[in-house]
């Protein structure tokens, strides 16, 4: 199996190491990451100047860093190495749930590995700088990772843990409240400045990824690519006859209902 190991805290951060040696136990690794840090860079891309990387060491495996977003890392990862088969993106320093993952670089990369037609699994744990902290969270890494690799069916899966892990829950995403404000604050010169910041959420629902690691389980989330809202489209459907096509489509559409009658009346 290939693994292709990405992250957005860059290439040199502490658990982007710990995930590619986990990975390392189900394959054959490769390091593909941003060379500085791309958090909150979502699913950007880089599109006006050139990609390039640069050979690096990532724990005891070799990797490339790229001037570039996780999701440019994954592009480029899977345009210069075959039949990449997961990959796998983290482990953030900081956890990724709820209304967080419209923001998150971690989730992008594995959201570009899914459009690119293969699985992607997004990692986050609740950890700063301290290093030792990661060795809690291990055993719930290759548990995870256990369970998922083998699993084709799961296409894109947002994995959270809590400092320490106790369980693994599947959950949905906590979609009910938004945690970033902007405040004003100065700075030394008196000039105004504006910051987002973070303030926790109180009520938590049930069986959402917040509540699973609030309750000291490992979230999985599974996710999909389709944003559409399938319930609204079917309710606004029913009640809205659809309008008639105009001009180029109609014609287009005209030819391929011709095409099919034919076809059709053909012995
Ligand atoms: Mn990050």
């Amino acid at each position: 199996m290939r693994l292709l190991v990405t992250n957005d805290d860059g290439i040199y951060s502490p658990g982007l190491a710990v995930l590619a040696e986990a990975a390392a136990a189900f394959g054959e690794v490769r390091v593909v990451a941003p060379n500085v840090e791309q958090s909150s860079a979502s699913h950007a891309i880089t599109a006006a100047r050139p990609l390039s990387w640069r050979a690096s060491v990532v724990g005891t495996l070799k990797g490339f860093r790229v001037n570039g977003t996780p999701a440019d890392c994954v592009a480029l990862g899977m345009s210069q190495w075959e039949g990449v088969d997961v990959v796998l993106s983290g482990i953030n320093l900081g956890l990724n749930l709820g209304n967080a993952m419209w923001h998150s670089g971690t989730l992008a990369a594995a959201k570009q590995a899914a459009l690119l037609g293969v699985r992607g699994v997004a990692f986050s744990a609740p950890i700063r700088e301290e290093q030792p902290s990661f060795e809690r969270i291990k055993p719930a890494l290759h548990a995870v990772l256990q369970r998922l690799l083998p699993d084709r069916s799961l296409t894109l899966v947002n994995v959270n843990f809590p400092p320490e892990p106790d369980g693994i829950r599947w959950t949905r995403q906590a979609v009910r409240h938004y945690d970033g404000y902007v405040v004003p604050g100065a700075d030394p010169a008196g000039r105004e400045h504006f910051w987002y910041v973070v303030r926790p959420i109180d009520q938590v629902e049930e069986d959402t990824d917040l509540w699973a690691v609030r309750n000291g389980c490992v979230s999985l989330t599974p996710l999909r690519l389709d944003l559409t809202d399938h319930e609204e489209l079917a309710r606004i459907q029913a009640r809205e006859p659809a309008p008639k096509l105009r001009g180029k489509a109609r014609a287009e559409s005209a030819r391929k209902a011709a095409d099919t009658a034919i076809e059709e009346s053909e012995p």
